[in-house]
C-alpha cells in the first residue's frame, strides 16, 4: 500500500488526458509502464524534486539529465533572468552564438564546427542528412535498441527475412520506404555491422550509434566495439556519428569521444548542452559542415535555433562543466557508490539482477545479466522493476519510469543522499 497521498496529480492526470494524448507531452514521462499516474511536479531544487501534492523526492532523473549541476542552478538561473529582459528572440545573429559555438567546440574532440538545433532529435535527424550529402550515399546504420529521436528514418527496427531491403517501421505512420534505408545492426556486435557494410558494399553513407547505449537501459561499449566502428567506417568511408544526447558533457567535459578515446566524423548533442532548455546541436568535420547551407547544399533550418535565453542558459552550464573538474570528480565519485552499493545488495539478496554503469549513468536491471545489447536487455522482469519503482517512489526516490532507462546522479546530489537511497532500495530487497 503506498503511503503518499496523490489525490492531485491523480486528478490532474484525468484532467490531462482529456486534452493531451495519455496526458503527458512525451511518452518517457508517463508512468504507464509501472503501473501509475504520473506525479505531476510543481517545482525542483537542487537535487530535490516537489509534486503538486506537496511530496519530495530525491530526484535522479534530472529532467533526463540536463540538470547536471543540479535542479535550479543558480548560475544558469540568473543568466537566464539576466538575458529574458533584452527579448526573447530576434531570429537574427548574435554575439552568444559565437560563444556557444566556440565552447562548444573547444569541449567536443570532434568539432570543428557546429550548428545549434533545437532538439536530440533535430541534431540526429540533420547529422544524418549532412553525413549523406557529404558522402553522396543513401543508407544508415544503427543499433537495435539505441534511440536516437524520433524521426520517421530513425524509429526502424531490424528488418524481417521476409523483406528484401533495409530495415521495418518501428512506429505507425512511419512509411516502408522511409524504413528501407536505415539497416539495423546488433550493439557490441562488430560482425552484424561488417555483414551490413558487405550486404549494402558503397551505399551506406554512415554509421550512428549511443557510445554507451543508454536507452535500452544503460549498456556499456565492449573493449574494442568503438575503435571497431571507427575502423570500419575508415574502411568504407563511412562517416561515424556519435550520439552524444545522453553521454556529451556527462561521462566527461568531451563526452564519451574523450573518456573512451575514440574520435567520431561527427557528433549530435541535446539535453545537458541547453542547461534545461530546449537545444540540440550537431557538428564534426569541417569538411562535413561546410556542406549544410547556406555555404553548403545540405538544407537545414530553425526559426528558434540559437535562441538568446537558451543560449546563455547553455553557455552557463557548459562554461561550468568545462571549467570545474570537481563537478566529474562529485558526480562519478557518487555513481561509484550508488551503482556500487546497488551491486552489494542483490549480491547479498541473490536478486536476478545486473547493474550496469559508467560515471554518475547506471541502470539496475532486473535480470540476471550480463546485459550487453537489446535482445538481453529484453530479458528484464518488467514487472520487477515497476515493484522496485514504487516502492522506491513511495520512499521518496524518483527513478525512472521504466525498465529501459537510466539514472542521472547531479553535481547536487550528497552521500547522504545516495545512502538514503541504498537503504530504501535494501529494504526493497529485503537485506
Ligand atoms: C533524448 C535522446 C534523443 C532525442 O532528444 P530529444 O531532445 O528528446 O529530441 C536522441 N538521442 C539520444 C541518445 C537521447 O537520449
Amino acid at each position: 500500500m503506498l503511503k503518499r497521498k496523490t489525490d492531485r496529480s491523480q486528478a490532474l492526470f484525468e484532467e490531462a488526458r482529456t486534452y493531451i494524448p495519455g496526458g503527458v507531452n512525451s511518452p518517457a514521462r508517463a508512468f504507464q509502464a509501472v503501473g501509475t499516474h504520473p506525479r505531476f511536479i510543481e517545482r525542483a531544487d537542487a537535487q530535490f524534486i516537489y509534486d503538486v501534492d506537496g511530496n519530495s523526492y530525491i530526484d535522479y532523473i534530472g529532467s533526463w539529465g540536463p540538470m547536471i549541476l543540479g535542479n535550479n542552478h543558480p548560475d544558469v538561473l540568473k543568466t537566464v533572468q539576466d538575458t529574458i529582459v533584452n527579448g526573447l528572440s530576434f531570429g537574427a545573429a548574435t554575439e552568444r552564438e559565437v560563444t556557444m559555438a566556440k565552447l562548444v567546440c573547444q569541449m567536443s574532440p570532434c568539432f570543428d564546427m557546429v550548428r545549434m538545433v533545437n532538439s536530440g532529435t533535430e541534431a540526429t535527424m540533420s547529422a544524418l542528412r549532412a553525413a549523406r550529402g557529404y558522402t553522396g550515399k543513401s543508407k544508415i546504420i544503427k543499433f537495435e535498441g539505441c534511440y536516437h529521436g524520433h524521426s520517421d528514418g530513425l524509429l526502424v527496427k531490424a528488418g524481417s527475412a521476409l523483406i528484401a531491403e533495409g530495415g521495418t517501421p518501428d512506429s505507425a505512420g512511419v512509411t516502408a520506404n522511409c524504413a528501407k534505408d536505415t539497416l539495423t545492426a546488433r550493439y557490441n556486435d562488430l560482425d552484424s555491422v561488417e555483414k551490413l557494410f558487405e550486404d549494402y558494399k558503397g551505399d551506406i553513407a554512415a554509421v550512428i550509434v549511443e557510445p554507451v547505449a543508454a536507452n535500452m537501459g544503460v549498456v556499456l561499449p565492449q573493449n574494442g566495439f568503438l575503435e571497431g566502428l571507427r575502423a570500419i567506417c575508415d574502411q568504407h568511408q563511412a562517416v561515424l556519428i556519435f550520439d552524444e544526447v545522453i553521454t556529451g558533457f556527462r561521462l566527461a567535459p568531451g563526452g564519451a569521444q574523450e573518456l573512451y578515446g575514440v574520435i567520431p566524423d561527427m557528433a549530435a548533442f541535446g539535453k545537458i548542452i541547453g542547461g534545461g532548455m530546449p537545444v540540440g546541436a550537431y557538428g564534426g568535420r569541417r569538411e562535413i559542415m561546410e556542406c549544410v547551407a547556406p555555404v553548403g547544399k545540405v538544407y537545414q533550418a530553425g526559426t528558434l535555433s540559437g535562441n538568446p535565453v537558451a543560449m546563455a542558459a547553455g553557455i552557463a552550464q557548459l562554461t561550468r562543466l568545462k571549467e570545474d573538474p570537481t563537478v566529474y570528480q562529485h558526480i562519478n565519485a557518487l555513481g561509484d557508490l550508488l551503482y556500487g552499493g546497488l551491486i552489494d545488495i542483490i549480491e547479498t539478496a541473490k536478486a536476478e539482477c545486473t547493474v550496469n554503469h559508467v560515471g554518475s549513468l547506471g541502470t539496475l536491471f532486473f535480470t540476471g545479466g550480463p546485459v550487453t545489447d537489446y535482445d538481453s536487455a529484453k530479458k528484464s522482469n518488467l514487472k520487477g522493476y515497476a515493484d522496485y519503482f514504487l516502492h522506491m517512489l513511495d520512499g521518496g526516490h524518483y527513478f525512472a519510469p521504466a525498465q529501459f532507462e537510466a539514472m542521472f546522479i547531479s553535481y547536487a546530489h550528497t552521500e547522504a543522499d545516495i545512502k538514503s537511497t541504498l537503504e530504501e532500495a535494501a529494504r526493497f530487497f529485503g537485506v
